[in-house]
């Protein structure tokens, strides 16, 4: 099983704290695995995700020790664009990761801003909306679709690119139940169907626990436990 993603000891304080967000973190994941990453609030889960998408140490500037291999790329030595070839991120703030007005304009933003091919983006729009489940939303403005639409629209722009990774920070923190179920089970049959690894900080443990191959479950900074969903259960008890 190849290795997609390899956490060796990291720390991280941002910016000139010294209290670190994370404290010696170490995590490797495989391609095509389902991730889940629990833990109360402060517990260090966003800062553990921006660090695999590349926005810890690019974005959020601190102290960093260790390193973080995504696809066999250190990346603190290589650019957020290289990191972002491979890894997709969704977050938690469902508007302000969307720029056009209509849902077929905001597929075909993101496209033309990566470089894909002209020739290519009619297909890779059709056939993105399709694995989402929003073909019949393509033409709807953005302002009239539902919480757990728009997640669905972010998360299938973010799949045009075709990323061999997901990172989802609580994407479901803003949607209602049914909303967030659906959610998770779009991200199920992603991952099945299309292999792409998926890891998501989340905090609905219901939906989560019978889809994650392992949850990872984090305390102060720490990874404090790391498997299977039925045994962190056992052990939660
Ligand atoms: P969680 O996602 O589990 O709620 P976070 O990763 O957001 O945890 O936070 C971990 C720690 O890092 C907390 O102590 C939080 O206050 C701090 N932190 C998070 N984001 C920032 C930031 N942008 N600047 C400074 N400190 C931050």
């Amino acid at each position: 099983m190849k290795t997609i993603i390899n956490v060796d000891d990291v720390s991280f304080s941002y910016g000139t704290q010294t209290e670190q967000a994370l404290s010696h973190i170490s995590l490797s994941v495989n391609k095509g695995d389902f991730i889940g990453i629990i833990g109360p609030s402060g517990a260090g889960k966003s800062t553990l995700a921006a660090c695999l998408s590349g926005a810890v140490p690019h974005h959020y500037t601190g102290t960093f020790f260790g390193s973080v291999m995504v696809d066999g790329r250190d990346t603190c030595e290589v650019s957020l664009t290289d990191v972002s070839q491979i890894v997709g991120s969704v977050l938690q703030d469902i508007d302000t990761q969307m720029v056009a007005s209509v849902v077929e304009d905001e597929m075909l933003f993101g496209l033309e801003n990566f470089g894909v091919p002209h020739d290519q983006i009619e297909q890779r729009v059709s056939e993105t909306l399709e694995t989402v489940g929003i073909s019949d939303l393509r033409d709807r403005e953005i302002a009239t679709l539902s919480g757990g639409q728009k997640q669905l629209l972010n998360l299938a722009s973010v799949m045009a690119m075709s990323p061999e990774l997901l990172i989802l920070d609580e994407p479901t923190s803003q949607l209602d139940p049914i909303a967030a179920q659906n959610f998770i089970a779009t991200l199920s049959k992603i991952n099945r169907e299309l292999g792409t690894t998926v890891i998501i900080a989340e905090h609905r443990l219901e939906e989560l626990f019978p889809t994650a191959d392992r949850v990872a479950v984090m305390d102060g900074g720490r990874i404090v436990a790391c498997d299977a969903p039925r045994r962190v259960c056992r052990d939660m008890r």
